[in-house]
């Protein structure tokens, strides 16, 4: 936000400087102890997240405190960001098979994490199943969650429940939980299940409407046509969200969504609904 071919009410505010604050593309840094840190998804922008951030900040003349990247599925607005991260760097990257494949798999630009060795190692999540998190007291369990292939893979292979998915991060230490589901197409027993007692919740928050684009005259495809689960409505995902007692957070919001705009309609029935909407920076501590 702003889109960079976009001139729609909210960017030309965006741009302004208006009611309507410019964010960069949706990625969550999650840490237990303040030096090794987690990215959830890798966005395109991920250069300039780091930067923003004094903890992600090398500590010695080549380090990182990124100690793994996880991926939820292989949108590139999830994960074109690895290929950013090319400075012959170790790295660890947490995905479904599935995901996995579909970014390395026949992608020639792949081959510049694979230079060296040990310069990209993957470990493969299997859905339901709680895996530690490097060294640290944190653990990862991914749950699928309803969405569908990326558009470039559209066509290629079939699809498979693992090709998106949200995840529990747990603190063995403290127990407590946060779950993240950028992309969710409706509601599922899994995803329900899932948020149910989480401390923390980030969830998709990309439409408002199912017409969000075809009203404003910006495109032809409903929200649902692109798996994601508009928040408004009586079958809405505020409803559901409103439901649950931890804290809970929209991210993942296209420069569309009037929730963007201070004082809009929906944005202060997210708020009534004790829902935040996320920016840059936000900082949570659970
Ligand atoms: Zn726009
Ligand atoms: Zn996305």
């Amino acid at each position: 936000m702003p889109q960079w071919n976009c001139g729609c009410d909210n960017c030309r505010e965006a741009r302004a400087g208006g009611r309507v604050v410019a964010r960069t593309q949706e990625s969550v840094a999650v840490s237990a102890d303040g030096s090794d840190w987690f990215l959830l998804n890798v966005s395109p922008e991920v250069r300039a997240q780091i930067e923003s951030f004094p903890g992600l900040w090398p500590r010695a003349p080549r380090h990182s405190p990124i100690a793994g990247l996880l991926l939820t599925n292989g949108d590139l607005d999830h994960c074109l960001g690895l290929l950013s991260l090319r400075e012959s760097h170790p790295l660890v990257g947490y995905a479904t098979e599935s995901v996995h494949a579909g970014f390395a798999a026949g992608n020639v630009l792949y081959r510049t994490l694979e230079r060296f060795a040990g310069q990209l190692t993957w470990r493969t999540l299997a859905a339901g199943r709680e895996q530690p998190l490097g060294d640290s007291t944190l653990t990862v369990t991914a749950v699928p969650a309803p969405g569908n292939l990326p558009l470039h893979l559209k066509g290629l292979r079939p699809a498979s429940p693992e090709d998106n998915v949200g995840f529990v991060v747990r603190d063995t230490r403290s127990g407590r939980r946060l779950a993240y589901f950028s992309g969710v197409a409706g509601p599922s027993p899994e995803l329900t299940q899932a948020v149910a007692d989480a401390d923390l919740v980030f969830f998709d928050g990309t439409f408002w409407s199912s017409d969000e684009l075809i009203a404003a005259g910006l495109g032809t495809r409903r929200a649902e046509d692109m798996s994601h689960w508009p928040i408004g409505g009586a079958e809405g995902s505020l409803a559901f969200l409103s439901r649950l007692r931890g804290r809970r957070v929209l991210i993942h919001i296209n420069n569309t969504n009037p929730i963007l705009r201070e004082g809009s309609a929906e944005r202060r029935a997210v708020e009534a609904a004790g829902v935040e909407v996320a920016f840059d920076g936000m900082d949570l501590s659970i």
